[in-house]
């Protein structure tokens, strides 16, 4: 462990706890209980929010079907919706260091990575502003002379949005724009780790001049708030990222009523180095796949298959390259890697290293909390873990931590097999010089994105989602956007040309 860099704490005035309240018809509003929320990092109460229960997730999803029927948002102009989306965004970007101090001191990550996420959401809203002046349907001319038939596009509806803590500001951007963009209302639920910045989200939606009750944010738990959100009569669509096991609750809860369920899911990514790749980059980007958010990415690519051949060379590499990676106080504007969410997160992670030891793997570096001068033991050490089999649980499940497991393979098809043989299915990708090893594997690989010769990046035009149990739907993008848009048909007839059904001499 001696030969990690580690990033001890740096001296800081923590601010006093932010105050969450819930938002409803535009009003702001307390609940008789409370909840806490504990920094991973410092140990000390960063946020004291409402608690809410059912009363007030009925009164959120009355006040959005409220909203919804009075039409001021729903039948409002394209670039009217435009308009306010685009002071959102500009009210993001004034109010960055703001919001990502409570997004670092509630979720643990870097701050420099949760400026990025925050001041990097604005451009999900300015494209969601560019695509609510878009929808339209199509028109049919050729259906008889005394016939037209036109296929508008209408927002769903009343749409929950309930989102986990490991992008609390991100994941909200990749939803609300968009629901908003389409002219739908909303609920919307943070998770109870991370409720602050959705809050202060509710405050720059006021102050760009959403109508009341279009957005409405309830804080609490996935029971009762996220439940009633999931199965209420009144809501049209319920859209969800977070863990699988909690989806499949969401689209149990949402059968009552049959109402549409988009869902953002887990994930086991895997990379899959050929001999021929540029292993320097290969090597970094596994590295920044693995440790970015401490691995607690639905998008981590936290296993790898690496070619028999160069294995033993391109392990080293990474295990070197992580032994450089700054670990530690997520306030230091130098970490790379912040804390682990919360305490039971940081065993559940170790007791998916230990078994695997305990099963015959070998462990190359790390396998144990990791003690940060000044702020405690809730931290992980960078983890590498070798001689993995593919029916091991750490190879199969989502660790969430920064844990990175690898398999090897001698043949591209015995890579790809590796590659679907998962659950999940949401991101995969390729090292190779070769373009035609790339197009074989990206045509052949089972997952919603894939990556050649880079890891994770993203852009709002592009949609993102998964396949199997990585979730339904998809987010971002024009396809996104169209998931919050209901299809209408109008059939018309031109001039009076009808025969009737009745006949009249009969
Ligand atoms: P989680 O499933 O525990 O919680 C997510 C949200 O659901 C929270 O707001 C929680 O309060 C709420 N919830 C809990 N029980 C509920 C219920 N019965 N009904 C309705 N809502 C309920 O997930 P998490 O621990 O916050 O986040 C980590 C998980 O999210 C990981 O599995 C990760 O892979 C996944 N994730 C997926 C994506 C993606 O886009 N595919 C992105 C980020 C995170």
């Amino acid at each position: 462990m001696k030969d990690l860099t580690i990033n001890n704490a740096i001296e800081f005035d923590l601010p006093a706890p932010f105050i969450g309240r819930h938002l409803i018809a535009g009003e702001w509003v307390e609940s008789a209980e409370t909840f806490e929320r504990v920094s991973p990092s410092h140990g000390t109460v960063v946020s004291v929010c409402a608690k809410g229960d059912e009363a007030v997730t009925e009164k959120a999803i009355n006040a959005a079907r409220g909203a919804f029927a009075a039409g001021t948002w729903s039948r409002a102009s394209g670039k009217d919706r435009a308009a306010v989306l685009l002071k959102v965004a500009d009210l993001i970007e004034a109010n960055v260091e703001r919001i990502a101090l409570l997004e670092t001191l509630e979720s643990g990550k870097p701050i420099s990575q949760s400026r990025g996420e925050v001041g990097g959401a604005a451009d999900l809203w300015r494209y969601a502003a560019s695509l609510a002046r878009t929808a339209h349907g199509d028109s049919h001319n050729t259906l008889g002379a005394d016939m037209l038939g036109v296929v508008v596009k209408d927002p769903i509806g009343v749409v929950s949005i309930i989102t986990p803590w490991n992008f609390p500001f991100w994941i909200l951007s990749q939803k609300l724009p968009f629901a908003l963009a389409a002219g739908c209302t909303v609920v919307v639920k943070p998770s109870e780790m991370t409720p602050s910045s959705t809050v202060m989200m509710g405050e720059l939606l006021l102050e760009a001049g959403l109508p009341a009750g279009v957005c409405n944010i309830v804080l609490g738990y996935g029971q009762p708030v996220g439940s009633l959100m999931s199965s209420h009569k009144d809501v049209d669509m319920v859209t969800f990222t977070g863990s699988t096991a909690v989806g499949k609750l969401i689209t149990q809860a949402a059968s009552g009523t049959l109402k549409k369920v988009a869902l953002e899911l887990g994930g086991k990514n895997p990379q899959v180095i050929c001999p021929d790749a540029d292993l320097e980059s290969a090597a970094d980007a596994v590295t920044f796949g693995v440790y970015f958010n401490v691995g607690q990415c639905c998008n981590s690519s936290s296993r790898i298959i690496v070619h028999e051949d160069i294995a033993a060379d391109f392990v080293a590499r990474v295990v070197a390259l992580s032994r450089k990676v700054k670990f530690g106080d997520p306030l230091d504007p130098d970490t790379q890697v912040g804390a682990i969410v919360t305490a039971e997160h940081n065993a559940k992670i170790d007791t998916y290293v230990q078994a695997a030891i305990a099963e015959g793997a070998t462990l190359e570096l790390g396998g144990s909390v990791l003690p940060v001068g000044g702020l405690g033991e809730q931290f992980y050490q960078p983890t590498v873990v070798s001689g993995v089999s593919p029916s091991m649980a750490i190879a199969r499940e989502e660790v969430f931590g920064p844990v990175l497991v690898v398999l090897t393979y001698r043949t591209l098809d015995e890579a790809i097999t590796l590659t679907n043989d998962s659950d999940y299915g949401l991101s995969a990708g390729i090292w190779s010089e070769n373009i035609h090893t790339c197009l074989e594997f990206a045509r052949r690989a089972q997952a919603g994105t894939i990556w050649t010769n880079t890891w994770m990046d993203g852009y709002p035009e592009l949609s993102f989602g998964g396949v199997k149990q990585s979730g339904q739907g998809r987010e971002i993008g024009h396809y996104g956007f169209e998931e919050f848009l209901e299809v209408k048909s109008l059939v018309m007839r031109v001039g009076r040309s009808r025969t009737p059904w009745v006949k009249q001499d009969a």
